[in-house]
């Protein structure tokens, strides 16, 4: 009884895989892989099932390979947004509630408990190892810990006890992200919108309006001088304030901001909006001007008000337009003062006009005002009465005259917005004093950091740019918290060390995890790491013997040979790792490889937790099986490509598994002797050997399946097609179906280990030795002969389709040796245009005339038409097109029920016989 049961192979699977995947040091060479550890607060989807089976796959194959791998996983529980989770299942907040009982599926008891943040985590983790484990992925679970393991802090203090003597680690004032409600700088974890908001620097102008200050906000200072209004929201309830003493204009979440950043700010009075309009402002550089109102003004912008540049913005222009439509304001007249080549003198109605844009709301706006920005940032002067001085020059000369002369202020806010924390509050800018930062403006230490990943090898390679651009553009980073779970930090130990920062070189941890627990947590001191990551040795070292064991796990497993993680976590983690590595390890320790991921999309949209967007793993494992979520994550995209999770699609997945069962058992006890046919098959295997060899080399799991499945499939298709009548096939088949079994192991590994087992393979098929292709085998005489026989039938198929007539015969009519001649001298050519003079040169092809011409360009067109390998066969490979129908004769009139007739084409008495080309016969149907 040998069912197709999915379920069952994932019972017997696991049984013999238990401890397999333990790996310890040994004499073959070693393949370390590491993914991002997960943050478990919630329950796996399928986006994660392919982060964490994407280097199973890899995992396998290099076992396979005879490489000792290891692939190990940890928990991160560092942080603060389990601490929110606790505190709102707590207070009965039905969204989260409803999250965890109803999508998660946590039971009510359990729930119960999820008040202590540390339940959740460890509620998860032990969902996740069985989740990972069911999906077959193959982990050393001995080295499995959370970064809340005493002795993982004790590590953690080591490596910040580097960072910090390496100059690294600073104290300062720095404009963070921050949560007025929680209290506490806000990570890219912390963020429900916003992670990639980038805090930037305004300058304030300030515009007197009697005793008071009207500060606007702007990235562009030096056009002060082109100023003709400014703009106000006569919707919107504006205060006056004392900031640092003197009274400001601004509005409300302006003050709540600046107090925030450095400010002392009381407030005075509330003003509206509309009374500012059509009051004189002035400012010593362009004199005065008036208020003007303006809808498109936003409050939560900075000061809550902007100097309008007509000249040189194009929002400012169409407002002003739009006044002046309506017959107002018409003697304002926009001030141009940058000249900017491609411009005309007033850039922003150059801009404008030419776009054809005719109202605020127009959706190209934003992107025209950056073209005219950057041009006239990058190529743009000051007129000669303004200075004269490249744009790029005058705007910090003219910031820092106003901050010194003129009472210009500065002011932090988000380049995007809205920046939401998890708690559902707006996140600000926050001053933070007295806070520890991780320096990696440093430029020494991004050199660093640069001249490493030059050696590193990048997948997909187009990530390095982006790579270049992180490490380029990183500020210093606030890297303590004082809410959440996590090491306490050495220096100020009333702060934490925060998720981002405490999770950069534990994959250097993981070679250790499992020994190091057996050592008091008291003895680990920073001279006992010493000793096992840098060799150092000192006196009184404790259980030196288990040092000694774990100083060689170190230096046999390290470097790491790739990390695994999505594209979104280039920006933060994989690049402060390698920031953290160059710092603490010898060059032959850093990094080697890592390997980017693409997306996870549910029919189309993009997959979120929060928003209930997603297909629990868990439920994927049990409504198609292990390999079928396996094989379809693996199979849809490459790696690096998004993927999209469509149950219909999957569904087909499951049936392509159980059609390999089927094919194997069906192949695997034939016993028949090899012909021609047999020979074909062994030889197109070496070649999807090969293939798949090299794609998973390349981490193309979906290059490798199209070899290593369809591939395959598709000739075993065709050999069926070709066996004689009543036969089951040889034992070559038996070598096939081996093959092909340990070809598709490391995606199917549930039905790849019971089918061995069917096979008698040795041992279990996940350690078996993955196939080498023999070159020997490889046959291309018979290749193409079949290749010529596959074509001539699909021919043959749509021409019947075509004339739609029931056939007596069948006539395949072969193309004399002079085309023969023609086709070789095509196929072997470099420049295919000119080989029709090389050809006529030759008397015999003259005299054929118009014959031989049109010859030349029907051959052309086929090679065109023909795969390229199948033409660099033909051009090394003769074959006899006459003796390959002819063996083939009886499988042709098998296949068609008629009687096939071989003829020469030249000898044929039928018109359509010229047609005949080399490789593509004449098909006459009669
Ligand atoms: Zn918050």
């Amino acid at each position: 009884m040998n069912a197709f049961d999915l379920g069952k192979f994932e019972e017997e699977a696991q049984e013999k895989w238990t401890h397999a995947f333990e790996s310890n040091p040994s004499n073959l060479e070693k393949c370390y892989l590491t993914v991002a550890y997960p943050y478990p607060s919630g329950a796996m989807h399928v986006g994660h099932g392919r982060t964490y089976i994407v280097p199973d796959v890899i995992a396998r194959f290099w076992r396979m390979r005879g490489k000792q791998v290891l692939y190990p996983m940890a928990f991160h529980v560092t942080g603060a947004p389990v601490i929110g989770i606790s505190k709102r299942i707590a207070k009965h907040d039905p969204k989260t509630i409803h999250l965890y009982r109803d999508l998660y599926k946590v039971p009510q008891n359990v729930l119960e408990e999820f008040t202590d943040p540390l339940t959740i985590v460890r509620h998860f983790a032990s969902e996740y190892q069985r989740v990972m484990t069911a999906c077959g992925i193959s982990i050393d679970w001995r080295r499995r810990f959370t970064t809340v393991d005493p002795t993982y802090s004790k590590f953690i203090e080591w490596q910040w006890k580097h960072l910090f003597e390496a100059g690294h680690v600073i104290k300062g004032a720095h404009p963070v992200r921050y949560c007025t409600v929680d209290d506490n700088p806000v990570g890219d974890h912390d963020l429900l919108e916003g992670d990639k908001a980038e805090v930037i620097k305004f300058t304030l102008v300030m515009f007197h309006l009697g005793d008071a200050f009207i500060p606007t906000a702007t990235l562009r200072p030096e056009t002060i001088y082109g100023v003709t209004n400014l703009w106000v929201n006569p919707n919107v309830t504006y205060v006056k304030a004392l900031v640092d003493g003197s009274a400001w204009i601004i509005s409300q979440e302006a003050a709540e901001k600046l107090a925030l950043q450095d400010h002392a700010v009381e407030l005075l009075e509330e003003i509206q909006g509309r009374d500012l309009i059509e009051k004189i402002v002035s400012h010593p550089l362009c004199g005065k001007v008036p208020i003007l109102p303006a809808d498109f003004v936003d409050p939560d912008l900075a000061s809550g008000l902007v100097m309008s540049v007509p000249a040189h913005a194009p929002f400012d222009y169409i407002a002003l337009r739009d006044l002046q439509h309506a017959g107002k304001y018409t003697q304002i007249k926009p001030v141009p003062l940058i000249k900017v080549e491609g411009y005309g003198e007033i850039p922003a109605q150059d801009a404008v006009e030419k776009g054809g844009i005719t109202h605020q709301m127009d959706s190209r706006m934003d992107s025209l005002t950056q073209e005219i920005y950057s041009a006239e940032f990058s190529k743009g002067k000051l007129f000669d009465k303004y200075g004269g001085k490249p744009v790029r020059v005058a705007r910090d000369e003219i910031a820092a005259l106003m901050i010194e002369k003129f009472a210009s202020k500065i002011m932090y806010e988000f380049d995007t917005r809205p920046v939401v924390c998890r708690c559902g509050n707006k996140v600000k800018v926050k001053i933070l004093h007295d806070q520890w930062f991780l320096k990696y403006s440093d430029p020494a230490w991004k050199t660093q950091v640069s001249d490493h990943l030059g050696d590193m090898a990048l997948v997909p390679p187009e990530v390095r740019l982006e790579f270049d651009r992180t490490v380029d553009w990183l500020k210093d980073w606030a890297c303590t918290r004082r809410v959440g779970l996590g090491t306490r930090f050495p220096w100020d130990t009333t702060q934490l060390i925060e998720p981002l920062s405490d999770s950069t070189i534990y994959m250097a941890y993981y070679t250790i995890a499992h020994k190091i627990r057996e050592i008091d947590p008291r003895l680990l001191t920073p001279e006992v790491f010493d000793f096992i990551y840098l060799g150092k040795e000192s006196p009184e070292l404790p259980e030196r013997k288990k040092l000694e064991a774990m100083r060689k796990e170190f230096l046999y497993w390290y470097p790491y040979n790739y990390r695994f993680s999505a594209k979104d976590l280039i920006s933060n983690h994989l690049t402060f790792q390698l920031f953290h590595h160059v710092t603490i390890f010898p060059k032959d320790k850093l990094p080697l490889g890592m390997v980017v991921f693409g997306m996870g999309l549910l029919n189309g949209a993009k997959m979120s937790s929060s928003k209930g967007n997603v297909f629990l793993l868990e439920d994927a494992v049990s409504d198609f099986g292990a390999d079928t979520v396996r094989m379809f994550l693996m199979g849809s995209a490459e790696p690096w490509q998004d993927f999209d999770w469509r149950n219909e699609l999957v569904i087909s997945t499951k049936k392509q598994i159980e059609r390999f069962f089927n094919w194997v058992l069906e192949s695997k006890d034939a016993a028949g002797e090899p012909h021609d046919i047999d020979r074909w098959l062994i030889s197109r295997l070496q070649s999807h050997i090969n293939r798949t060899t090299d794609a998973l080399t390349n981490f193309q799991t979906r290059q490798a399946l199209q070899e290593a499945y369809f591939g395959i499939e598709t000739d075993l298709k065709w050999y069926r097609r070709r066996l004689i009548k009543n036969s089951d096939g040889s034992r070559e088949l038996h070598t096939l179906c081996s093959a092909w079994i340990r070809l598709l192991a490391p995606f199917i590994p549930f039905t790849a280990e019971h089918l061995w087992k069917e096979l008698a393979g040795e041992g279990l098929v996940s350690f078996a030795p993955w196939p080498v292709a023999n070159e020997k085998l490889v046959n291309s005489r018979i290749e193409l002969s079949e290749e010529l026989i596959s074509r001539t039938v699909e021919d043959i198929e749509s021409i019947r389709k075509l004339i739609q007539i029931t056939p007596k015969s069948i006539t395949i009519s072969i193309a004399p040796a002079w085309k023969h001649e023609i086709f070789l001298i095509i196929a072997k050519s470099n420049d295919r245009t000119t080989v029709i003079k090389e050809i006529m040169t030759d008397d015999a092809m003259r005299r054929r005339g118009k014959e031989a011409t049109d010859a030349v360009k029907q051959c052309t067109t086929l090679i065109h038409r023909l795969p390229p390998h199948i033409v660099e066969l033909l051009a090394r490979e003769s074959i006899n097109e006459m003796a390959v129908f002819e063996a083939a004769k009886i499988f042709l009139e098998e296949e068609f029920g008629v009687p096939v007739h071989i003829t020469e084409a030249e000898s044929s008495e039928h018109a359509k016989a010229v047609t005949a080309l080399p490789f593509k016969p004449a098909i006459i149907i009669e």
